[in-house]
């Protein structure tokens, strides 16, 4: 899983950051966004990844910033330990 998601061909370090006209996972290596059918979450958290991605600029930065947080702790449980995700807070 998670080969040729991008122009790394293999990354294992991500960026969570929301931007309402993307998904919001990234790869931090070079940038690029990427599809969050292509990882292995639940449904739940995929969902929920997706509200709070439209909820980008609705809520304030700081209720934003902490459901980002959150989110970044639960994509970590579920992609596994060999993978590495980072939140971006918005400012
Ligand atoms: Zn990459």
């Amino acid at each position: 899983m998670l080969k040729d998601v991008c122009n790394c061909k293999f990354t294992n370090s991500f960026k969570l950051e929301a931007d309402f006209v993307a998904d919001p996972i990234w790869c931090n290596a070079c940038g690029w966004n990427l599809d969050i059918d292509d990882f292995p979450l639940t449904d739940n958290l995929k969902n929920a990844l997706y509200q709070w991605t439209e909820q980008c600029k609705k809520i304030p930065i700081n209720e934003h910033n902490a459901i980002g947080q959150n989110l970044t702790e639960k994509v970590k449980e579920e992609i596994g330990s060999e993978y590495r995700i980072i939140f971006i807070p918005d400012k």
